[in-house]
């Protein structure tokens, strides 16, 4: 059996996962953003008990996941954590950024794969995702690689909108729920959050105009990572990619493109926990069974 674990924010969550199922699961707060000198300790009491019947940790993280170091970004810190684990659990460790591990789990899950590249796209809190080409999940040393919500897309005649990583017009600052919940909160003068503008304010005109933006972001991120990697297929997920609303509009679009730019976009297959059993997924490619 393989330890997955999956560090996000506000959550952790380890399970002991066999053949791509998950045994047994725990859920904990994150301690990210408070205390990142204990967590490794904090994850290997999470996992206490398990040990002695897993070959490998698989570990999916938020941030810059490096092969050896995370960087959590709002933490702005950089820890060994690869090693602290293989030292605390005395076994081999694999890390992974969390959307990089989902788009492993929608490449191994998915039914009949139609071609060995795949793209999948988060659309959530944040834009992220995982490229696997060619069979590859594409990674780097440092971790900063397929951070796709960090390619900017252009909208010429609006306003240009700056990026909490410093670049402008990422796809991350026009399309992610937190971006659209900003935008919206100034439109309607009162904070309300991204679940709010889908309920209360769809007929909204400026609203209206707003998810429309949001829409024409993702699509120009569709097309240049189809031109980047030539990938048949994308799988749209995250808590706002999910939606109908959000995937109709977007479905229709992507017809708009050239015929070149086309991709076949799908809904994710690998549940609620993609990030853990992708995790444990690729550990189990790159480790093999012990
Ligand atoms: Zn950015």
């Amino acid at each position: 059996m393989i330890i997955a674990i999956d560090v996000g924010g506000t959550k952790i969550s380890a399970a002991l996962v066999k053949d791509s199922k998950i045994i047994e699961i725990r859920k904990v707060e994150s301690i990210v953003h408070q205390d990142l000198a204990y967590l490794a300790s904090y994850l290997i009491n999470l996992c206490e008990g398990w040990t002695e019947q897993a070959y490998s940790v698989a570990v999916a993280c938020s941030g810059l996941v490096g092969t050896e170091r995370v960087n959590f970004l709002s933490a702005n810190d950089s820890l060994p954590l690869k090693l602290q684990l293989e030292t605390g659990f005395g076994l081999p460790v694999v890390m992974l950024n969390d959307a990089a591990a989902a788009a492993w789990a929608e490449y191994s899950l998915r039914p009949n794969p139609l071609d060995s590249t795949l793209v999948y796209i988060t659309v959530s809190t944040g834009v992220g995702g995982g490229i696997v080409q060619n069979g590859q999940l594409v990674m780097a040393a440092d971790g900063f690689c397929a951070h796709i919500g960090h390619m900017s897309v252009s909208r010429p005649e609006l306003p240009a909108i700056e990026c909490h990583c410093g670049r402008f017009n990422c796809a991350e600052a026009l399309a992610s729920g937190t971006a659209i919940a900003n935008q919206a909160s100034s439109i309607v003068n009162k904070a309300v959050s991204c679940k709010t503008v889908f309920n209360e304010y769809g007929c909204h005109p400026e609203i209206v105009q707003l998810l429309e933006q949001a829409t024409d972001a993702i699509v120009e991120l569709i097309a240049n990572i189809k031109a980047l990697t030539g990938t048949g297929i994308v799988v749209l997920g995250g808590s706002v990619g999910s939606t109908h609303l959000f995937q109709e509009r977007i479905k229709k679009k992507l017809k708009a493109l050239p015929t070149i730019y086309q991709v076949e976009l799908v809904a994710p297959v690998s549940g609620e926990h993609a990030d853990l059993i992708g995790a444990a997924l690729y550990a189990d490619s790159v480790i093999g069974c012990g």
